[in-house]
């Protein structure tokens, strides 16, 4: 298949950018461009305004059975798409084609899932104080949306914003990924022929910050979602804050995994290894600091770096790749200076740590033991496959150093133990936590995270939420 071009898809229609600008897409596993992406300009961010502001008019007057029957078309026609789409999303963003498969696939299942919920988007009728009067709250869109996107989840960050808002009755522009586009344009297609009315759903691409500081101000705009770092979450945050935006954060994490000693370490280390390195752990809720009771360190260690050897990294369209390349230099320049330092602090590298051959951005899968918190990599967001191991003798300990950093998204644990479950629910300070199994992220749960990861969900009914007012109505009768 040839690698398609990516437009605007502003009010039903692709279209160019007006003036022709485009972005080049580049090839992570070799660096080459393979095609471009639409620049808007102001003149296509203008027009994308208008449009959402008549989607809105007609969506909002759509019945919730009527979206839902369109919402569930798009689903079912992603799934007959699936191998495209996956294809255009490893090409673009270097993971899997098996992760793009799955990638492609939830999207479809959240669809689906936001679809159904938005039919019980009810009200409810308060008791009143009094027999003549009635008094009620009803759930009403919040208004035309826009919602900025990663490239590490290129679709299905897209589908979390999109979906619940389109269910909810909202009308929304997307900022999509520039750095990889192609995969959001079959999923705006699929909407296009299951029949979302024009300027309800609209897609553009530019300079992400030309984009925000035009739209998140916009009167016609009621509501601004951004999946992204914590440094672009806050200020986008402040400049929503000052137009009196409703807004849901969704930024980055350090998830921490706390090993108890009573855990089963093979179970723990293969289901791990797989969460640690999935697209090359450029995922916000990568498991991250891995604290390991003292007993089991070393076992714990030995199997890790045995599985994390095993990975195959390569093109991800070829068999068996388990891991591709990182997103850009960039990113693996990151990722490198990190290792660096720790390296530098007393840091030993178990496996990995170096780039990979001289095409592309790849970076092998490392394991660093003996880390302190005096490390970058211990404070900042490595967003790459690096994972820091550390032992701790107290739960108690491993629990306090979980809440260290100020970020709160995800957290993950392993203990055969009830009351060791127990103590860890009660106080791993993040938005999830997942214990003996890797279990976030499916349509029907609330994702999201607490302190500087952010707040507001994107999953469970409280994505729906998001995008809801609720107003109150009083009436007497008499
Ligand atoms: P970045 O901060 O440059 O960009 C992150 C995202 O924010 C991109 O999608 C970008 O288009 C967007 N963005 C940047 N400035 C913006 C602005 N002014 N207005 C609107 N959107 C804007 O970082 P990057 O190098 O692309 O990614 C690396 C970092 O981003 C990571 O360390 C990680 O913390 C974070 N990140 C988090 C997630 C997540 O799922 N939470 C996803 C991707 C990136």
């Amino acid at each position: 298949m040839a690698y398609p071009n990516t437009k605007l898809y502003i009010g039903g229609e692709w279209s160019d950018a007006s003036g022709g600008k485009t972005l080049d897409v580049v090839n992570p596993i070799n660096g080459e461009v393979i095609g471009n992406v639409a620049h808007a300009s102001r003149t296509d961010l203008e027009r994308a305004v208008q449009a959402v502001a008549s989607g809105f008019k007609t969506w909002s007057a759509t019945s919730a059975f009527e979206r839902y029957k369109v919402i569930r078309r798009a689903a079912s026609l992603l799934r007959d798409r699936l191998e495209d789409a996956a294809r255009l999303l490893t090409t673009d963003e270097g993971k899997p084609l098996s992760e793009s498969r799955l990638e492609v696939n939830s999207c479809a299942d959240l669809l689906d899932w936001f679809a159904e919920e938005g039919r019980r988007t009810y009200g409810r009728v308060i008791p009143s104080r009094g027999v003549s009067i009635q008094q009620y709250a009803v759930k009403d869109p919040v208004g035309p949306a826009v919602g900025f996107t990663p490239w590490n989840f290129p679709m299905s960050q897209i589908v979390r914003k999109l979906g619940p808002a389109i269910s909810a009755g909202c009308s929304i522009i997307i900022k999509g990924p520039e750095e990889a586009p192609a995969a959001p344009a079959v999923l705006f297609q699929c909407l296009h022929d299951a029949g979302v009315p024009a300027g309800v759903v609209n897609l553009v691409f530019g300079t992400p910050s030309e984009i925000s500081e035009f739209l998140v101000p916009h009167p016609v705009i009621r509501k601004v979602s951004f999946t992204g770092s914590v440094q672009v979450g806050k200020h986008l945050a402040s400049l929503a804050g000052l137009h009196m935006k409703r807004v849901t954060m969704e930024l980055g994490g350090h998830a921490p995994v706390i090993v108890a000693d009573d855990a089963n370490i093979d179970a723990a280390t293969t289901a791990l290894v797989a969460a640690k390195f999935r697209n090359g752990g450029q995922v916000c809720i990568s498991p991250t600091r891995f604290l390991i009771q003292t007993n089991v360190h070393d076992e714990f260690v030995d199997s890790f770096v045995k599985k994390t050897k095993a990975l195959k990294v390569g093109d991800g369209l070829a068999d068996g790749v388990q891991v591709g390349p990182l997103i850009n230099e960039r990113r693996r320049a990151a990722v490198e200076s990190l290792i660096e330092d720790a390296v530098s602090k007393g840091a030993k590298i178990e496996t990995g740590g170096h780039r990979i051959g001289n095409s592309g951005f790849f970076f092998e899968p490392t394991v660093l033991t003996g880390v302190t918190t005096e490390m970058r990599a211990m404070n900042e967001e490595p967003f790459g496959p690096v994972a820091l191991v550390k032992s701790f003798s107290d739960l108690g300990e491993a629990i306090e150093e979980a809440g260290r950093l100020p970020f709160g998204l995800g957290s993950y644990a392993w203990t055969s133990s009830a009351s060791n479950a127990r103590r860890l629910a009660q106080g791993v300070q993040a938005g999830m936590l997942s214990i003996n199994h890797i279990g976030l992220g499916l349509p029907e749960t609330p994702y999201g995270g607490v302190r500087d990861s952010g707040y507001g969900y994107e999953g469970g009914s409280e994505a729906l939420e998001a995008y809801m007012n609720t107003r109150f109505i009083t009436h007497d009768a008499n």
